[in-house]
């Protein structure tokens, strides 16, 4: 069920927290299949709208997020920040984005989860780590931090799809972000470009972004880490049908983002093995 603004909200257990129109159902569907059923769902789109000459686009891919709820049994609503990543004040170079330079907008979001939690009072809300840098998943994940760091309220981070879906991914941002982590550079850099989406890059681009990305790694790997992992935990799915309907509903993504059905789910199990996994799919979230 939509739900429409704040002045609608009810209190909810559990709160999923999506940059986009997509993020949490491609990133948490199985977390979210798996909870009890007497848990009350909510996933708030941070950035829903587009400008006004993308408007069709965005109501279409409203709708893809209407379809998700139903399949996956939860309530939404929309926070209504305009889709920034074509604004000209951003500029990026690949996937690897400048610094933040939006402290208006990351006032306003800040404000707008602070009133989204006194009002829901969640016990658990899930956050984006921020993998692949995207400039609003990494505006959610600051302004969900500073807003959840001294609350009672249980956080844990997933991983982002489709940027997540390279093994060791997660891994190399978490080192950037200062924690303490082991991690395989070469994997990395091995796959960015054979699993998920980047592959599918013009060959132009991509031999600019795998410069970029060989920068970066080298940068990375020489930082300084002092922070440490509270703990970390694998989310197992039994009915992989399921989460295809959750992740099949955002047809408009589909393509680039995910492939296929089939490309998905091999992915998934690549990013499983990896990981040291048996399973064929699973979502892993952290504590930070
Ligand atoms: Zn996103």
């Amino acid at each position: 069920m939509k739900i429409n603004n704040l002045n609608e909200m009810d209190n909810y257990d559990d709160i999923y927290i999506s940059s986009h129109l997509d993020d949490v159902g491609f990133s948490c569907p199985t977390s979210i299949l798996n909870a009890p059923k007497n848990r009350r769902i909510l996933v708030v789109t941070i950035f829903s709208e587009g400008k006004s000459a993308d408007c069709p686009k965005f109501l279409a891919r409203q709708q893809e997020e209407h379809n998700a709820s139903i399949q996956g049994g939860y309530d939404y609503i929309f926070a209504q920040f305009n889709d920034i990543r074509k604004s000209k004040v951003i500029s990026h170079n690949g996937l690897i984005w400048s610094e933040l330079t939006e402290t208006q907008l990351i006032e306003s979001v800040r404000a707008w989860l602070v009133e989204l939690f006194d009002i829901a009072k969640p016990k658990t809300v899930f956050v984006p780590i921020g993998v692949g840098r995207h400039i609003d998943h990494r505006i959610t994940h600051i302004t969900c931090n500073e807003v959840l760091i001294n609350s009672n309220i249980e956080v844990w981070y997933y991983e982002d799809r489709p940027y997540a879906l390279v093994p060791q991914s997660t891994e190399v941002f978490l080192r950037e972000l200062g924690y303490q982590v082991d991690v395989r550079f070469e994997v990395f850099l091995d796959n960015l470009f054979t699993s998920g989406f980047l592959g599918r890059s013009k060959p132009k681009v991509l031999e600019q972004r795998k410069q970029d990305y060989n920068d970066f790694v080298k940068r990375i790997a020489n930082q300084e880490t002092t922070k440490s992992i509270k703990s970390s935990r694998f989310i197992y799915s039994d009915n992989l049908e399921q989460v295809w309907k959750i992740i099949s509903c955002y047809k408009s993504q589909l393509k680039h983002f995910i492939g296929g059905k089939e490309t998905f789910f091999r992915d998934c199990r690549i990013i499983a093995i990896d990981q040291g996994r048996d399973e064929v799919y699973c979502e892993r979230q952290w504590q930070l």
